[in-house]
C-alpha cells in the first residue's frame, strides 16, 4: 500500500488495519499493485476502437506519434473516448429510470408496489399532458409510465423536458443544436459517431455529448427521481445515522448496496414481515438491523431514514467487519472483488439483477411478477446466515454520527414556507431563497456529489470543499457517495452551523435546516437541476446568470462524467478534483475548461486542491453576481 493518507475517516482505517490482519486485499491493495497507470489511458490517448488498432499517440503536441493508424489525431481521439464514457453514464442512470418508468406502469391497487404521492403523480401527469380530472390514480400513473417511456425511444417530436428548465436555456440548446433527442437515440448517436471513421472534429463531438448527457439530467434521472417518488413516497427531513458503526453486533446485519430503489423498498417492506423478524430472533439475533450503502442507501434513508454504512470505499470494509450477514446488491459500483473477499467471511454477497451478475456471487434474481415474496426470499437467507457468523472475529468500529437527510425540493419548499408569511405569500416557492441570495445573506448555492477514488484521501476532499463553502455563507447540497462522507463527518447535522458563515448561519436557523442538505442519491442530482431551474425561473433569468456551483471532489464513475456534463450544459460551472483522461488533447481541454463557457455559460475547472477549488468557486459566484447586478 502507498505511504500516504488513505482515509481521513476511522472507522475505515480501523477495518483497513483488521483486513491487513486477516490477509484480504481492498481497492487499496490492488491500487498499490497496479503501481503507476499508464499515461496514455491517463491522458486519453489510447484508442481501441478498431481493429486496427489499438493506437496510442502522444499526448505531448509536436512530440512523437501524433495520429493512429487512420489519422486520428490525439484530440479526436480524447474527445471519443469523453463522449463514450458520458454514454456510458447516460445509459446507467436512464436505464435505472427506464425500470422505474416500468414498474410505475405495472402498479396496481393490490400490488406490491403502488402509487404512494398522488399529490406528485398528479403534477407529474400535468408536466406529460395527461389528464387527471376524475380518473382513478391507476390509470393516470400508467398513461404518465407510457409517456415517459416514449421520450426513451421516440423518434419523430419534442420529448418532454421539466417546465424548470428556463425558455432561454432551451432556445440556447437549440441554437447550438444539442437540444435533446430521446434518451436511447443519444446515447446510440454517440455510440455511432465514436465509430472508426466517422465523427473527427473534438468540437461537434463534444457538443454530441453535451446532447447525450442532457437526456441523463433532464430525461432519464429526472424521471427515475420523479416515479420513484410517486411509487415510493416524496421524501421529507428525517433522522438518522452514518458509518460502519451502524452495524449492530446482536442482530442480523444486512447492507443494501447498489442503485435501484425497487430492490432495497422491498427489502425495507420485508424487514417488517413478522414472520422474519421472529426468524431472526429464532437464530439468536435481537433482530433485523437494514443499512444502506452507496445510492441504494442514499434512496432508502431519504424515504425511511435507514441507516447509512457508508460510500464507495467502503463497501469491501463493511465485509472485513465479520459483521454482515449479507451483502444484497442490484446494479452499478458493485465492486466484483466483493466475491473473493465474501469468501474469507461468513458474508452471503447476494446479487439479484440480471443487468449485473458477478462471478462467485449468490444470484437470486429479484422476481418481478412477485415483488415482495421474492424480497422476502433474499432476506431470509441473510437471517439464516446469522448462524454462521464467527462473533470471535467480529469488529465493529465504534463510529458513527447522526445526520438529517430528506431533503427533497418539496421539502426544501415546506421549509421554505417558514419564513413566509402566510398574510403576504405565496407559499411553496423558492422566492425566500432567491431573496437571500439575491441580497447577498447567501453568496451562492452549491452541490458536492461524487464518488470516492482511490487516488486520493479518501473524505478529504469532500469534507474540505464543503466545510470551505459553508464558511463563505455558500449553502450546499450534496447527493451520492459526497453525501454520505458529510453525514459520516458530522456535516448534516443542525449543529454543524458552526462551521458556517455568518449569512449561512442565520438562514439556517430561521429555517430550521443544516446548512449541508442531503438531496439524495446520484439520481437525484435531478432534484437540483429542478431546484436551480426553479431559482432562475422565479428570478427570470438563465441558469447560468445564478451564483451556483457543481463539485465532484472525488469523483470516478462514468456516470460522474455524464453528470458533469449535463451540469455545465446546464449553465452551472462543474470543479473536477481528479484530473479527467482529457489532458492528452490540447483542443478538448480548452472545449471543456473555457470554450463551453462561450457556448452555455458555464464550463469545467480541474483543480485537484479542494482550498483552491473553494478560492474559485467564490470567485467565481463574485463575479456572476456582479454580472447580473446583485
Ligand atoms: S479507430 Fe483509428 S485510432 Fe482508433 S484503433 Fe482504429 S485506427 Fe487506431
Ligand atoms: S457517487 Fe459515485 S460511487 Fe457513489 S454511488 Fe454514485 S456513482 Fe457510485
Amino acid at each position: 500500500m502507498e505511504e500516504k493518507v488513505i482515509s481521513i475517516d476511522k472507522a475505515t482505517l480501523e477495518l483497513l488495519e483488521k483486513a491487513k490482519n486477516d490477509g484480504v486485499e481492498t481497492a487499496w491493495d490492488r491500487k498499490a499493485a497496479l503501481k503507476v497507470p499508464c499515461g496514455f489511458g491517463a491522458a486519453g490517448v489510447c484508442c481501441r476502437n478498431c481493429a486496427m488498432g489499438p493506437c496510442r499517440v502522444s499526448p505531448v503536441p509536436g512530440k512523437g506519434v501524433s495520429r493512429g493508424i487512420c489519422g486520428a489525431t490525439a484530440d479526436v481521439i480524447v474527445s471519443r473516448n469523453f463522449a463514450r464514457m458520458v454514454a456510458a453514464g447516460t445509459a446507467a442512470h436512464s436505464d435505472h429510470g427506464r425500470s422505474i418508468a416500468l414498474s410505475l406502469y405495472h402498479t396496481r391497487e393490490d400490488g406490491d408496489i403502488k402509487v404512494k404521492d398522488e399529490e406528485k403523480l398528479k403534477r407529474v401527469a400535468e408536466r406529460f399532458n395527461v389528464e387527471t380530472e376524475g380518473r382513478d390514480k391507476y390509470d393516470i400513473a400508467h398513461d404518465v409510465a407510457k409517456e415517459g417511456l416514449n421520450d426513451y425511444g421516440r423518434q419523430l417530436d419534442e420529448v418532454n423536458l421539466p417546465p424548470s428548465v428556463p425558455e432561454k436555456r432551451k432556445e440556447l440548446w437549440k441554437k447550438l443544436g444539442i437540444f435533446p433527442r430521446a434518451v436511447d437515440r443519444e446515447i446510440a448517436a454517440v455510440m455511432h459517431s465514436t465509430h472508426m471513421g466517422c465523427n473527427a472534429d473534438a468540437e461537434s463531438m463534444i457538443k454530441m455529448s453535451m446532447r447525450c448527457s442532457l437526456t441523463d439530467g433532464w430525461l432519464g434521472s429526472y424521471m427515475g427521481t420523479e416515479f420513484s417518488d410517486i411509487m415510493y413516497g416524496t421524501p421529507h427531513s428525517a433522522d438518522t445515522e452514518a458509518n460502519l458503526g451502524v452495524l449492530e453486533k446482536n442482530s442480523v446485519n444486512v447492507v443494501l448496496h447498489g442503485h435501484e430503489p425497487i430492490l432495497s423498498e422491498m427489502i425495507v417492506q420485508a424487514a417488517s414481515d413478522p414472520e422474519l423478524i421472529e426468524l431472526a430472533k429464532s437464530v439468536g439475533a435481537d433482530g433485523i438491523n437494514l443499512c444502506g450503502m452507496c445510492c441504494t442507501g442514499n434512496e432508502v434513508s431519504m424515504r425511511h431514514g435507514i441507516k447509512l454504512a457508508g460510500n464507495f470505499m467502503q463497501q469491501e470494509l463493511a465485509v472485513v467487519t465479520g459483521a454482515v450477514d449479507a451483502l444484497i446488491v442490484d446494479v452499478q459500483c458493485i465492486m466484483p472483488a466483493l466475491a473473493k473477499l465474501s469468501e474469507s467471511y461468513h458474508t452471503k454477497f447476494i446479487t439479484t439483477s440480471p443487468k449485473a451478475h458477478i462471478k462467485g456471487s449468490t444470484y437470486i434474481e429479484l422476481d418481478e411478477e412477485n415483488l415482495l415474496n421474492s424480497a422476502k426470499s433474499i432476506l431470509k437467507e441473510a437471517i439464516l446466515n446469522f448462524k454462521n457468523r464467527d462473533q470471535s472475529k467480529v469488529m465493529i468500529p465504534e463510529l458513527k454520527s447522526k445526520a438529517i437527510v430528506g431533503y427533497s425540493v418539496e421539502e426544501i419548499l415546506n421549509k421554505l414556507d417558514k419564513v413566509v408569511n402566510s398574510e403576504i405569500g405565496p407559499m411553496q416557492t423558492v422566492k425566500p431563497l432567491a431573496d437571500v441570495i439575491v441580497s447577498g445573506v447567501l453568496r451562492g448555492a452549491a452541490a458536492v456529489v461524487g464518488c470516492n477514488n482511490p487516488k486520493t484521501t479518501q473524505d478529504y476532499s469532500h469534507v474540505e470543499t464543503i466545510k470551505g463553502l459553508i464558511a463563505n455563507d455558500v449553502i450546499v447540497v450534496v447527493t451520492g457517495c459526497a453525501a454520505q462522507a458529510a453525514a459520516k463527518h458530522g456535516l448534516l447535522q443542525k449543529e454543524a452551523v458552526k462551521y458556517a458563515g455568518p449569512g449561512l448561519a442565520t438562514v439556517c436557523k430561521l429555517v430550521d435546516i443544516p446548512p449541508v442538505l442531503h438531496m439524495g442519491s446520484c439520481v437525484d442530482i435531478s432534484r437540483i437541476l429542478d431546484l436551480v431551474g426553479r431559482v432562475a425561473n422565479h428570478l427570470g433569468v438563465d441558469m447560468s446568470d445564478l451564483p451556483v456551483a457543481g463539485i465532484a471532489p472525488e469523483w470516478m464513475s462514468e456516470k460522474a462524467v455524464a453528470i458533469g456534463t449535463y451540469v455545465v450544459t446546464s449553465g452551472i460551472d462543474v470543479w473536477l478534483g481528479i484530473v479527467p483522461p482529457v489532458t492528452g488533447g490540447p483542443e478538448v481541454v480548452d472545449i471543456l475548461t473555457n470554450k463551453m463557457d462561450d457556448w452555455v455559460g458555464a464550463k469545467f475547472f480541474i483543480e485537484t486542491d479542494p482550498k483552491k477549488a473553494v478560492e474559485q468557486i467564490v470567485n467565481r459566484m463574485n463575479e456572476k453576481r456582479k454580472k447580473i447586478g446583485i
